[in-house]
């Protein structure tokens, strides 16, 4: 057994194009320390309680069951709906699952069976903690959710951004910006309660500490205004004191350093309804707590979720078409009839996007992409809170699925980038190599055995596998890179 350890810092939602001199000038500087993979990807939706449970789990969503972040009662297989972003509601949910929150063994679970321990530091939703060691009271490991107090934690579904826009206003100044004083409180105390694990020697074998910035700002603001930049800018000076210490006392006492992010952000183009979309063609529509037969619920999002009623083909059939008729319909998923095609003509089987789960949404539909506000640049239509020009993730776009990971310590390369794809479900096969643990058989990331010392120079040979699938007047492609046994979506898009 080695004596290393893992400090694992988690930036919710950030791009790593923002990581520069000038934005983050802690982490731009830090990274030349160690190991930098350019092409990580999030795993689909691009939301992050679906990645966490991919972080914690090295599974993709078929693999461990949280194939979205909120999803109906009717459709949980326990009769508990799922709201990742409650704790109460998380709760619920596993005790309505007789304690098996996810279907393979989690990072928490598997270092317990190992004598080893994983504390959790958490400042996003405090559903989140929960997730990422929904185990930690049966082994006596630490798990503090800064924001357990902060906001109502007991809610029907909704969609997740118009809580953050809600619920983000810690300031109390009314706006829901998210970048006032008492955010900055939370992260700093954040920062300082683990220096405080430190000071007690109670430093783990594994801490993850999950900041809800710049995620947060990024919604509210978008992630080039002043706002949104401000709060990067906020968080990296609080990541620089642990980088600090990981600089003069950490690094030297065998403490491997990841920093990580679990999706990226795009911007806000053009509102959109799903809802309204498919009222205006005649159907009957139910939001995920609402009672009645309607032709469909829908949990809406950057990545829709949409679960019918009975198994009447032609109804599931005109739906689909009347999506696939919208301009906001971007992508669209349906159970498959093989490995590319869904059984919908047009729609992409949900396994291509590892999403094949008796969870899964009979249609997923992603937001198309469509011409920033002000006529420059990238974005994407939107169903939720916030004006144009602030972001959001969840689909499939390239702004939302890059994500970033980076690795310094004694085990690892110095100052090289590596170019080869890797994703979010790579991140905990690779740190239980560094503690010297093997791997639970749930757990299918792939070691990212490029980043240490003496490794290969740029990983697995990667091959780009592209799919284009359409019906009458629709088409949308899939862009994935098979890497060393492991599968990464890059990008969809519809195509004209
Ligand atoms: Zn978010």
């Amino acid at each position: 057994m080695t004596s290393r350890k893992v400090v694992l810092i988690g930036l919710d939602g950030l791009r790593p194009d923002m990581i520069r001199v000038e934005t983050t000038p802690h982490l731009a500087t830090w990274r030349s320390r160690g190991v930098t993979f350019a092409n990580h990807r999030a795993c689909f939706p691009s939301d992050t309680f679906v990645n966490m449970a991919s972080l914690v789990t090295g599974a993709p969503p078929q693999g461990h069951g949280l194939i979205a972040n909120d999803f109906p009662a009717a459709a949980s297989g326990v009769r508990a709906a799922f709201h990742g972003a409650s704790i109460a509601s998380v709760d619920r949910f596993i005790a309505a699952a007789g304690g098996a929150l996810y279907g393979a063994t989690s990072l928490g679970e598997h270092l317990a069976a190992h004598c080893m321990s994983l504390s959790v530091i958490c400042s996003c939703s405090p559903g989140g903690a929960r997730l990422l060691h929904h185990t930690a009271a049966d082994h006596r490991h630490l798990v503090i959710a800064m924001r357990e107090n902060q906001r109502h934690d007991d809610r029907e579904p909704r969609n997740v951004r118009d809580e953050n826009g809600a619920d983000s206003d810690s300031d109390g100044d009314g706006d829901g910006d998210g970048d006032g004083e008492a955010v900055g409180d939370i992260l700093s105390r954040q920062v300082d309660l683990f220096f405080g694990l430190i000071a007690d020697d109670a430093l783990p074998e594994m801490t993850v500490l999950w900041f809800g910035e710049p995620d947060d700002a990024w919604h509210a603001h978008g992630f080039t205004a002043p706002r949104g930049l401000r709060a990067l800018h906020r968080l990296d000076g609080q990541i620089g004191r642990i980088i600090d210490w990981w600089e003069h006392v950490g690094g030297s006492n065998g403490v491997q350093l990841m920093v990580m992010s679990d999706h990226g952000h795009v911007t806000q183009g053009k509102k959109a309804s799903v809802r309204t979309i498919l009222e205006d063609a005649g159907f009957s529509v139910a939001g995920a707590g609402e009672e009645g037969d309607a032709d469909v619920t829908i949990v809406p999002g950057a990545a829709a979720g949409l679960w019918l009623a009975g198994n009447n083909d032609a109804l599931a059939r005109d739906l689909s078409s009347a999506l696939q008729a919208s301009p906001a319909c971007g992508l669209l998923f349906s159970k498959g009839k093989n490995n590319v095609d869904g059984w919908l003509p047009g729609t992409f089987a949900r396994s291509l996007v590892m999403l094949e789960h008796e969870r899964a949404p009979d249609l997923v539909m992603t937001l198309a992409e469509c011409e920033n506000q002000d006529g420059t640049g990238r974005a994407v239509y939107y169903d939720g809170g916030g004006e144009p020009g602030a972001s959001t993730h969840g689909g499939l776009t390239r702004d939302e699925m890059a994500c970033c990971f980076m690795a310094a310590g004694d085990l690892f390369k110095e100052g090289v980038t590596i170019n080869g794809f890797s994703g979010v479900r790579d991140i905990a096969p690779t740190l239980l190599r560094v503690l010297g643990v093997g791997r639970p058989r749930s757990m299918t990331g792939r070691v990212l055995s490029e980043a240490f010392a003496g490794g290969r120079s740029d990983g697995a040979e990667n091959r780009r596998e592209v799919e284009t699938v359409g019906a009458a007047g629709y088409a949308q492609r899939l862009s994935r890179v098979r890497a060393g046994g492991a599968i990464y979506l890059d990008e969809g898009t519809r195509v004209e």
